[in-house]
């Protein structure tokens, strides 16, 4: 930012991540204006901004706000690239970056940096909690805790800056680097906003792109995607993974699906050539599910990275309960368990979340359409999944694919009601259908825009009508 000074600076969009970009320009002397697409009532932020001599512009995104005497466009993710000031920057060759990239270059800390389409907040958390444990200081922010840039000005060299980090964010990166990046995995999802998948592979990999060789990145060997990565980075490569013994790196032995007996599972580190190191057996886990052992894995492989002893990582694999909204325990009622897994958006989280359990399950889903192809929810139907509530805009799409799968019983609910009558009524319907012993299990394999302000939301309304039942 110091280089910013008494030069003019755009920032789009007044969430929590803009109005500390924008006192933080400000406050290195640079002239900043700050806008935003909804109304100024709406900005409540504003008054306090304009307080302190920055600009702010409400109600839409004019292109005049940006012309050739701009020095830098600082853009909130969730702005798509289509928006009229960023072509503007485009065509005027003004560098248009997101907050991740502003940090760091103020950070002092090192930074953790964690992507990946599933995953991310869990393994994040847990990477947190790991470090924490250890007594290495960490700051969680990003996606989840605080504001990236308001953290990064507190972060003295002795923290460690834990992020996550979507697409979206890397996607305006130029210069950043992390002392340690994590890739989890990559399915197809978010193409809404990114087009292809050649583009949203490629926001993930720029994670790697800027790191020098005394730098780590970790990744999933079990991915296709990060396996090719891998092939091309700079940074010492530590490899994961659930599948298959590694020569170096953190895994399961014996993998997953080489054989039936769940129990005997063990995560392991194995140094370069060097003996195995156990950590924990598999079933000691706080979390279920295979993607929770991968998280795990990915979790261990950068909190060991940063200096975290095995010993603190096992136990912090062993105490963690997971995070609201993931496959969180709501309560048992006649001998049916229900589940609130809100934060599954997109049909892969679904189908990882089902293969979680070995009960079978009523399942509500639904929500907004972004176009994902709901056929990836099919084996999973057809193996576990009993009953199905469909709600929101893809009730009918997802109801197909249920009675494709064989089930009988396909309920939609009608969701022009208001959410919490419709979601309450959902429960109603799925409760009605579970035996003891089974499963209800919100999982909506779609994002909850089209009802519900956030899936935190959903979630919570999820949770209050099955204490209500
Ligand atoms: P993110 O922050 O990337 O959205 P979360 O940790 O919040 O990920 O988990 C969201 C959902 O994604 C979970 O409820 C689960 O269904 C699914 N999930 C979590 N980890 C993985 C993984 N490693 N692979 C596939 N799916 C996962």
């Amino acid at each position: 930012p110091s280089n910013y000074r008494d030069r003019q600076v755009v920032i789009l969009g007044l969430a929590r991540s803009g109005v500390a970009v924008a006192k933080l320009f400000h406050e290195a002397g640079a002239i900043v204006t700050v806008n935003d697409k909804k109304e100024r009532s709406l900005c409540p932020e504003a008054d306090e901004l304009e307080a302190l001599g920055i600009s702010v512009v409400c109600g839409s995104h004019p292109a005049s706000l940006v012309h050739s005497g701009v020095a830098l466009v600082v853009k909130n993710p969730g702005i798509p690239y289509h928006v009229e000031p960023v072509e503007r920057a485009g065509q005027l060759g003004i560098e248009v970056v997101t907050e991740v990239e502003v940090a760091y270059f103020i950070c002092k800390a090192p930074i953790i940096g964690i992507t990946g389409s599933n995953g991310k907040t869990t393994t994040t958390t847990w990477t947190g909690l790991m470090l924490e444990a250890a007594g290495l200081k960490p700051i969680v922010a990003g996606n989840i805790g605080r504001a990236l840039t308001e953290a990064s000005l507190e972060a003295e060299a002795d923290n460690h800056m834990v992020v996550e980090l979507s697409s979206f964010q890397l996607k305006g990166t130029r210069e950043f680097a992390p002392r340690i990046g994590c890739l989890l995995n990559v399915y197809e999802t978010h193409l809404d906003y990114h087009g292809t998948m050649n583009d949203y592979v490629a926001s993930k990999a720029k994670l790697f792109a800027n790191q020098r060789e005394e730098d780590t990145a970790v990744l999933n060997a079990d991915d296709p995607a990060c396996r090719q990565i891998a092939e091309g980075v700079r940074a010492r490569v530590v490899l994961f993974s659930t599948r298959s013994k590694l020569q170096s790196g953190f895994y399961v032995e014996p993998p997953l699906a080489s054989s039936p007996d769940k129990e005997k599972r063990r995560l392991v580190f194995r140094d370069e050539q060097g003996p195995v190191h156990p950590i924990v057996e598999a079933s000691e886990l706080g979390i279920p599910g295979s993607h929770n052992i991968e998280n795990a894995l990915a979790a261990s492989a950068m909190a060991y990275t940063a200096g975290a002893p095995l010993h603190v990582i096992a136990k912090v694999l062993k105490e963690f309960r997971g995070v609201e909204h993931r496959l969180e325990f709501v309560r048992e009622r006649d001998g049916v368990q229900f589940y609130n897994d809100s934060k599954a958006t997109n049909p892969t989280a679904t189908v990882k979340t089902i293969e979680s359990f070995k009960q079978d399950i009523v399942l509500i889903a639904g929500g907004l359409d972004r176009g994902s192809d709901y056929m990836e929810l099919l084996p999973a139907f057809q193996r576990q999944v009993k009953a199905i509530v469909a709600l929101g805009e893809t009730r009918e799409k997802i109801a197909r694919v249920a009675k494709l799968a064989g089930m009988s019983r396909v309920k939609t609910v009608d969701t022009a009601n208001n959410a919490q009558v419709a979601l309450t009524e959902a429960v109603q319907e799925a409760s009605a259908m579970a035996e003891a012993g089974d499963i209800v299990l919100l999982s909506p394999a779609c994002a909850s825009w089209d009802m519900f302000p956030s899936y935190e939301e959903r979630g919570r309304m999820f949770k209050e009508s099955v204490h209500n039942l």
